[in-house]
């Protein structure tokens, strides 16, 4: 079979491979629309998680199931299934603590274009289908799903590590299409105030549809001053990371949060040895300022929840899609997209 593969650090390319095997818990799904991530971009430009040489990128999918092992119950050949990014192994004592994410070690739920490949062939592998899938609900624009294979979950797991409570007043770092589902995620909580920081117009106006109050612009100076003027001095209650470079990314989120607050970062810090606390703002250590940072959660369960909110309208991620791609010859041209981010780009999807 082909797939867009990273073919070593800083290289992507088309390969042929063998298709998959499938086990008895698994499934086969061929692909229906997939979308490249900004993670893609991590992995295989700056090298972030180590070398990988001819592995099939994406994580990103909704698909058709081609063939599935005789254990599975709930799925068959020919079901539309959302396809989540992070695909646990559900027996794992990790999962079984809660983390299914680092099941079988630090970050190991997320297999997909990272211990196998990913979705970027045209025929990709699924562990454990009947906790890995979810069926694709009646009525569900399948390029607007796609965005709950990542982009939602990841988004809305920020706002879950901050613990956004009714009432709050709330800073997002970053208007990505991550952020901005922060950004709706935070205001289905309750936020109060809820500020985003990006500069992008098209971004700027759809944080602004989907519930920023106010968005600031971080190149028009210290958004910690911009938060501080608008707080009264006091800060926000919690911050949600999903932007910014890697270094610094938690020193004005530190800074901007009010003692007792939470930080709650879902940024991939792709380059650097260390990421930088500010020693005094973090009150010498005794602020009660929490750094809560993670992967997003994976598996069935959360993704028929997130469907859910498709289903009912209560979140449109649809509208972040800028570019629509038909065919699978277009990955490329998707996935330089998302690194060259120009201005006009929220996400690419890939229809096939
Ligand atoms: P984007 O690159 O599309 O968005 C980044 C945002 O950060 C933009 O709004 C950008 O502003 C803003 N930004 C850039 N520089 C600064 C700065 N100095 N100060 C403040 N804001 C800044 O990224 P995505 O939304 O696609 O992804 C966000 C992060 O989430 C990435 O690191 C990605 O890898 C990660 N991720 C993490 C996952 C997880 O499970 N934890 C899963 C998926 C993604 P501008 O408007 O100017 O462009
Ligand atoms: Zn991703």
């Amino acid at each position: 079979m082909k797939g867009f593969a990273m073919l070593g650090i800083g290289k992507v390319g088309w390969i042929e491979k063998e298709a998959p095997a499938c086990g008895p818990l698994d499934a086969l799904v061929k692909p229906l629309a997939v979308s490249p991530c900004t993670s893609d971009i991590h992995t295989v430009w700056e090298g972030a998680i180590g070398d990988r040489h001819d592995m099939i990128l994406g994580h990103e999918a909704v698909g058709e199931v081609v063939e599935v092992g005789a254990l599975v119950k709930d799925f068959k050949p020919g079901d539309k299934v959302i396809v989540p990014a992070i695909t646990p192994d559900w027996g794992s004592l990790e999962a079984q603590a809660g983390y299914s994410m680092h099941s079988g070690g630090m970050l190991a739920g997320w297999k997909f274009s990272n211990f196998k490949d990913g979705v970027f062939g045209e025929l990709f592998h699924v562990n454990e289908a009947d906790a890995n899938l979810a069926h694709l609900p009646e009525g569900v624009d399948m390029a607007a799903a796609v965005m709950l294979s990542d982009m939602v979950p990841t988004g809305f797991h920020g706002v879950e590590l901050a613990d956004v409570q009714f009432g709050d007043d709330v800073c997002v770092i970053g208007i990505g299409p991550v952020g901005l589902m922060a950004v709706a995620g935070a205001a289905l909580r309750g936020a109060a105030n809820l500020y985003a920081v990006g500069s992008r117009p098209n971004c700027v106006a759809l944080a602004k549809e989907y519930g920023a109050t106010e968005v600031l612009n971080y190149r028009d100076g210290d958004i910690v001053e911009q938060i501080l003027e608008r707080t009264h001095g006091k800060g926000v209650d919690r911050v949600v990371i999903a932007g910014g470079n890697a270094e610094d990314t938690f020193v004005q989120a530190i800074r901007m949060l009010k003692p007792g607050g939470r930080i709650g970062s879902v940024n991939y810090l792709g380059s650097g040895d260390y990421v930088r606390i500010p020693r005094v703002e973090w009150g010498c250590g005794m602020g009660h300022k929490v750094i809560a940072s993670g992967l997003m959660p994976g598996g069935r369960l959360r993704m028929e929840k997130l469907a859910a909110l498709l289903a009912t309208g209560r979140v449109d991620p649809g509208k972040m899609l800028t570019h629509r791609f038909q065919g699978f010859e277009h990955m490329e041209e998707a996935l330089l997209l998302m690194k060259d981010k120009p201005k006009d780009l929220i996400k690419p999807v890939v229809l096939i």
